[in-house]
């Protein structure tokens, strides 16, 4: 039986895409002024990463020199978004199913807090845990082993749900949790998590199959 659910946000929740340009723009220019290091065909894919990696990563793949990492850390540090946000359409089935949900998502706490105030999610949710990778060394395998820990839950009855293979689609693997990839613009082969879906209406009945 699935008696919890865990959510990532970004691309599962709603698509970052329609937000990226104006939430990073500070970022650009920033990338701009540094053009000569970073090169203009990185910049070109790092403005495509900004929506799925943390600014830390990002700066380790790239070699950014501390002066740029600590800037762009600067800058995303106080950044918020202060407009309504649209869900994905078929959140909606997400919503109503009654089963108990946790939100995780990784990024800069007040960034990621100011998403979840405009997308009008908060009472969505049991508990919501931004995982912060300037305070926290956890990855989102160690949340969700201290949810599980906390409600009393056995990792085979929680079900993850995200977009992104290599984060907490991994990290559900890793812990003997079901998994639900939610490969909304159809990017993954099918073998990287438990289920694999391309619409949340077929959830429902995903979530039927594990009960006794
Ligand atoms: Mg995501």
């Amino acid at each position: 039986m699935i008696s919890a659910l865990i959510l990532d946000m970004d691309n599962t929740v709603f698509p970052t895409s329609s937000i990226t340009d104006e939430l990073f723009e500070p970022i650009y220019q920033l990338l701009e002024k540094h053009k000569d290091k970073v090169g203009e065909e990185n910049i070109q894919e790092i403005r495509k990463l900004m929506s799925k990696k943390a600014w830390q990563k990002i700066a380790e793949e790239y070699n950014f020199n501390e002066e740029l990492t600590k800037e762009g850390a600067d800058i995303l540090r106080e950044t918020t978004y202060n407009k309504p946000i649209t869900l994905f359409d078929d959140y909606a089935l997400v919503k109503e199913l009654a089963i108990g949900k946790h939100l995780v998502t990784m990024g800069f706490t007040k960034m990621q807090w100011s998403k979840i105030k405009m997308l009008n999610i908060e009472t969505d949710y049991q508990e919501i845990v931004v995982n912060d990778p300037e305070t926290t060394e956890d990855t989102k395998k160690e949340v969700f082993e201290r949810i599980i820990k906390k409600y009393n839950l056995n990792p085979q009855e929680v079900l993850v749900i995200g977009d992104d293979p290599e984060s907490e689609i991994k990290a559900g693997n890793d812990l003997k949790m079901p998994t639900v990839l939610y490969d909304r613009m159809n990017e993954y082969e099918d073998k990287h998590a438990t289920h694999h879906i391309h619409h949340y209406s077929e959830l429902k009945a995903i979530i039927e199959r594990y009960q006794d």
